[in-house]
């Protein structure tokens, strides 16, 4: 994680900070500050914390940085209790979740149940033929054949897959959309990413319908 809270407050890896805590679990944790991995705070000890924990590669980081950092890593607590850290959670309660590793269907469950309010960004970049094999289920082969359209488009909620290129793709409640990612993150920041989501969907329903109705008058007429 990018922040530890010290005296209170959230600070950033630094080794010199000693004491510094985990905002989930309150177990101590140490800066690692090398040369090969993002500086980062880890727990001293193998104990459980029962956050989602993923480590945090550039491209995460990244990500987060495009935000405001009130809006990185804040703690969400449920009705029941239970904590977690939302790699982003905007001032109107959407989170943004950055995904890079795989992370099993359950797991991508109970975050949707838990945060409700979120999108998903998965790196598209992490297996070598994801982006290839995205391209042709969207224009010839069928969603199936892609493993990311197959892992992500069970659920429900948006989901955006960053293949490291200016335009963002994504699908929503079945329907593919795209975003120009500076869009994107722009929409993120004013608020208005669900309305635009929405408007995205509600152009490819009626695309759909008027070639259905296309199609309708083409029968009848027997051709
Ligand atoms: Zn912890």
């Amino acid at each position: 994680m990018k922040f530890a809270l010290y005296g209170g407050k959230k600070v950033e890896a630094e080794t010199t900070l000693k004491g510094a805590l985990c905002p989930v679990c309150d177990a101590e944790v140490i800066a690692k500050c090398g040369d090969k991995n993002i500086h980062h705070w880890a727990h001293k000890s193998n104990k459980e914390c029962p956050h989602w924990w993923e480590n945090e590669t550039k491209w995460h980081r990244d990500w987060k940085n495009q935000f405001p950092e009130d809006w990185q890593e804040v703690i969400h607590i449920s009705e029941t209790g239970e904590k977690h850290i939302a790699d982003i959670k905007t001032p109107n309660g959407l989170v943004v979740e950055f995904q890079h590793s795989y992370i099993k269907p359950e797991e991508i469950l109970a975050r949707n149940n838990f945060y409700k309010n979120i999108i998903w960004i998965v790196d598209g970049k992490r297996r070598p033929t994801d982006e290839k094999k995205f391209e042709e289920a969207l224009e010839w082969r069928g969603w199936d054949s892609s493993r990311l359209l197959k892992d992500w488009t069970i659920f429900p909620k948006p989901v955006f897959f960053d293949f490291g290129k200016p335009l963002l793709w994504g699908v929503s409640d079945g329907f593919p959309i795209k975003f120009e990612k500076k869009d994107f993150i722009i929409s993120v920041k004013n608020g208005s990413i669900k309305r635009k989501i929405d408007n995205k969907i509600n152009t490819e329903m009626r695309r759909r319908m008027r070639g259905r109705r296309l199609w309708g008058s083409v029968m009848k007429k027997g051709y």
